[in-house]
């Protein structure tokens, strides 16, 4: 059997987290509202109505289009892409054709070592296409045998943004899909929530012999709502391709439509082609133009971005790749990751394993952002530090991250108030170890018999006794010099 390797592109409509829509003051995010609730003459497309660009549409689509390092045009036009569909009361939905907001650019994407069949993890080098803007259309709904519309998704921002067929896996659509949503999350411009349908995805999906460049007939896979539906979706339809290449069938350009219950592919329809849209100028906005002043001022917004960052980390802070992914994984939390490394003294991965194996817990415990933590970066360096110095052992430390965020209270002032800080008195830890010792004749006749991995067992017991709050190191040192005698 040939080898094959699949060709995939991927189109995304990306609704951006704007107030109000993109043409008219109608509130964009309807996700809680009842049906045909936010909705005006403009967004419905009445006769007489003029729509009017919105700017903060254009600075958002601005700042990914930097963010992907594509050109952006000094100038861009809308069009009119006419079809008849009962959710488009306007009869065309107004985007942009042949002149789009920006062209080229590109998503680095890193595919881990478990989705790399040589095991080593790559990057994946993806170009875009294009990236444009327009408004997204109604929905509709089939229920008790009657087909219902709702409007208020009409006139919603989007970004459509078409990579180049650079991608050969489904893992590899599905790590793209991770990156564009983590970018998005990171620049604040979208919810980003393929549930919600706020980033939606096209698949594009041929084959080849492998170490072939042609472009063979392609299929769409439409309405993927999750970026595990992408996978499969894909997976199934390169599986399918190979299946009919096989039997000397030609694949045909269709349309499939996901189902996600059954987890299969269904044809939809042959394509449209382009010229069934009859684009034309959208004769009521006028020309979209950026200038360079507008364009800077914008991206003064632009942040340094999650891969970048990524890479600064485990240069700067020695921190392993791994580390440096799960922190950079979200904005809020690599910030504060390096507000805590500032003031911190020690080691740097101590933070990070503070942080991801306990920080994130509660995090996610609380479904709040690492911006939104009483315990702050500086109360979890002081923490960190009085464990460092002794002052409170690590069990200690670790119940006071969740005292801290319940209280609001520094870890000093707790500390203080509870009466937690370890007991370092030498005398008070010497008499219990004493009492210990003479209550536990066999034990320490084992140890004295070899069995020195009990000093664990003996530390316990002091530390029962003084309920936690020896100072661990010195309690053994203790033991150990008065089991020698
Ligand atoms: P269409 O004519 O179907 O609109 P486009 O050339 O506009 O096709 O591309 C749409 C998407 O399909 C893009 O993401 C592109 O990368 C992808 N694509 C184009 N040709 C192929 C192919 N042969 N196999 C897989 N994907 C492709
Ligand atoms: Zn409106
Ligand atoms: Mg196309």
């Amino acid at each position: 059997m040939a080898e094959y390797e699949a060709v995939i592109g991927l189109e995304t409509h990306i609704q951006l987290n704007t107030l109000a829509k993109i043409f008219c003051t109608c509130k964009a995010d309807s996700w809680n509202d009842l049906p045909n609730t936010n909705i005006c003459p403009v967004c419905t497309g009445l006769p007489g109505v003029l729509p009017v660009l919105n700017e903060k549409v254009v600075e958002k689509a601005v700042l990914l289009a930097a963010a992907i390092h594509a050109e952006i045009q000094p100038i861009s036009y809308f069009d009119r892409k006419n079809y008849f569909y009962p959710d488009l009361p306007k009869g065309y939905q107004i985007s942009q054709y042949d002149m789009p907001l920006a062209k080229g650019g590109y998503l680095d994407l890193p595919i881990p070592s478990n989705n790399d069949p040589q095991g080593k993890g790559y990057i994946r080098h993806v170009n875009i296409h294009k990236l444009h803007i327009e408004e997204d259309a109604g929905k509709t709904k089939k229920e008790g045998g009657r087909r219902f519309v709702d409007f208020n998704r009409c006139g919603v921002p989007l970004v459509e943004m078409v990579t180049e067929p650079d991608l050969r896996t489904a893992d590899e659509a599905s790590q793209y899909l991770i990156r564009l949503r983590q970018l998005l999350r990171w620049l604040g411009i979208s919810e980003s929530d393929m549930e919600k349908g706020n980033l939606r995805c096209d698949a594009n999906v041929s084959i080849r012999p492998k170490g072939s460049q042609e472009l063979n007939v392609k299929t769409e896979i439409k309405n993927v709502n999750s970026i595990d539906a992408v996978r499969d979706a894909i997976k199934k339809e390169i599986a399918r391709q190979i299946r009919e290449v096989e039997k000397g069938n030609r694949i045909k350009a269709w349309t499939l439509n996901w189902d996600d219950n059954a987890g299969v592919l269904r044809k939809m329809r042959s394509k449209e082609t382009e010229a069934d849209y009859r684009y034309f100028r959208e004769p009521d906005l006028l020309p979209l133009e950026i200038s360079n002043d507008w364009r800077e001022e914008i991206l003064k917004d632009l942040p340094e971005l999650p891969l970048e960052r990524r890479q600064r980390f485990i240069r700067q802070y020695d921190l392993p790749q791994y580390d440096a992914d799960i922190l950079t994984g979200d904005r809020a939390l690599s910030e504060y990751f390096e507000d805590a490394a500032r003031d911190y003294q020690g080691a740097t991965k101590s933070i990070s394993n503070w942080l991801i194996n306990d920080v994130m817990r509660i995090l996610k415990e609380l479904e709040i952002s690492a911006n939104e933590l009483k315990l702050t970066p500086k109360y979890l360096v002081q923490l960190l530090t009085l464990v460092d110095e002794g002052k409170i052992n690590i069990s200690t430390g670790k119940n006071l991250l969740q005292k801290v965020q319940e209280s609001g209270k520094s870890p000093l002032e707790l500390v203080q108030e509870q009466g937690l800080s370890a007991v370092t008195d030498d005398a008070a830890i010497r008499k219990v170890c004493e009492q210990v010792l003479a209550q536990s004749p066999d034990e320490v006749a084992s140890y004295k018999d070899g069995k020195v991995t009990l000093i664990g067992w003996f530390v316990g017991q002091v530390m029962k006794r003084m309920r936690g709050k020896a100072d661990p190191k010195l309690t053994k040192d203790i033991l150990e010099e008065l089991l020698i005698k």
